[in-house]
């Protein structure tokens, strides 16, 4: 599928007359039109959440959005427990899910009254000791081992994961926590990071499922609610097919009817901690083309770096680019699309076919919406870009302002001697 922007040329060049490049630029109705198809997928179980992955996205203004369509948040910091918190989201309307959790995260789940998905046996002492007695409903994190397969092809390899408890584990856990006065149980898992395939939720769900029967008849939890976590992926690549949200719930439906139901399980409710999913796409980097260089290959140099979007430079993750308009001229250039690290890994593309660039272009660069701003770095004394949000009605609103280099100098305890430097 052609990938086609949510901005035109002269809106974008509008924005960057007040906000100039880099910046990373969220479109409101995409966001919204996902928020809500994910609630009607899945509105046939009557206690459907959506925790939103705070660390995809951690703003505010982002995070707001999902309180529309009644959904939490996910959290494993302290940082992300506090978004949430300014946010406006309490309770269980706070899932916290960590892993080599610090005890003052706990602390503070345990204040906002959020609910503790835990990554390990032995925290539950750790837990006890920091935070006190366990809250009413407690989560368990399910580790599977070896590979997660969907018909024959291998998806990911939670054997080498360092997360969650073994099978022995969570019973022995579950076990642990009734006679510590927990009353209710979930059970989460996170086999497989972005999966574009409408099978991965069902067959996870499949998964838990037969684990939720099993372990209500060995422990005698009461299993309230079964957390399938994130996971669900987006074509970065427009020869990918995007996943249908309504299938995936219609899937998720169908193991539950025949595994939960048959087992008195039918009021288990269904969570998820989608990130990726709810944001990816709804999410650019806008940059512009500062130089270009002509050696052993053909460079564009742009105004935003790997400081500001990762993904590229950690995992050789594709992102689209489209040249704001240039959309239907031929893609007869052979560019490396790079920034200005001093890092050769810093290339938005590589060998990329693109229509001819020239300095002054706008690259818009897809699908960074997740996992994007969110993974910024400092590296050469690069600076985070502002993020701004398109409203549905076309209005601009700043949403965190870009990092100055007073910003950047304010940790040195000189700061206040040198502050003229920034006049
Ligand atoms: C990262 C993460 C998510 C979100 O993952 P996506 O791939 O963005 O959907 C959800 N839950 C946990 C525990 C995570 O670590």
């Amino acid at each position: 599928m052609k990938k086609i922007p949510f901005i035109t040329k002269e809106k974008a060049e509008e924005i960057a007359g007040k906000y100039p490049t880099p910046f990373y630029l969220y479109d409101e109705k995409g966001i919204r039109e996902t928020a809500q198809a994910v609630k009607e997928a899945f509105s046939w179980n009557p206690g459907f959440r959506e925790y939103f992955a705070v660390k995809a996205t951690p703003n505010p203004f982002i995070l707001r959005i999902f309180k529309d369509y009644g959904f939490g948040c996910d959290c494993s910091s302290l940082a992300e427990l506090k978004l949430a918190e300014v946010s406006g989201f309490r309770g269980e309307e706070i899932m916290f899910s960590s892993n080599e959790t610090p005890a003052e995260e706990y602390v503070y789940t345990a204040k906002l009254g959020g609910i503790v998905n835990f990554d390990d046996i032995t925290h539950l002492d750790f837990y006890e000791k920091n935070a006190g007695a366990f809250p009413e409903t407690v989560s368990c994190r399910f580790n599977p081992g070896g590979t997660f397969s969907i018909s024959n092809s291998i998806m990911d390899n939670p054997g080498d994961a360092k997360y969650g408890m073994t099978r022995e584990q969570i019973a022995e856990a579950f076990k642990i926590l009734k006679s510590r006065g927990v009353k209710y149980f979930g059970i989460h898992a996170f086999l497989a990071s972005n999966t574009v395939t409408d099978e991965y939720y069902p067959n996870l769900a499949a998964r838990l499922f037969e684990l939720a029967v099993e372990l209500k008849k060995e422990t005698g939890a009461d299993i309230r609610f079964i957390n399938l976590s994130g996971g669900v992926g987006i074509p970065y690549k427009p020869d990918q097919e995007p996943n249908n949200i309504g299938r995936i719930g219609a899937g998720v439906r169908e193991r539950f009817e025949e595994i939960l139901v048959p087992a008195g399980l039918g009021n288990v409710r269904i969570y998820a901690e989608m990130g990726r999913f709810m944001l990816g796409p709804y999410g650019a980097l806008i940059t512009r083309a500062v130089h270009e260089k002509h050696i052993y290959k053909e460079y564009i140099g742009v105004d935003a770096c790997a400081a500001n979007l990762m993904r590229p430079a950690m995992y050789r993750a594709y992102h689209h680019i489209t040249v704001l308009g240039k959309e239907d001229k031929p893609e007869d250039h052979t560019y490396d699309v790079v920034g200005s690290l001093c890092e050769n890994n810093d290339k938005f593309a590589i060998d990329r076919k693109l229509p001819e660039i020239e300095k002054g272009d706008l690259l818009f660069i897809h699908d960074a919406g997740a996992h994007g701003f969110s993974m910024g770095y400092n590296y050469n004394g690069r600076l985070h870009s502002p993020e701004l949000l398109l409203k549905e009605n076309g209005d601009v609103q700043l949403i965190r302002r870009g990092q100055t280099l007073q910003d950047y100098f304010a940790t040195f305890d000189c700061f206040d001697e040198w502050k003229g430097l920034f006049d």
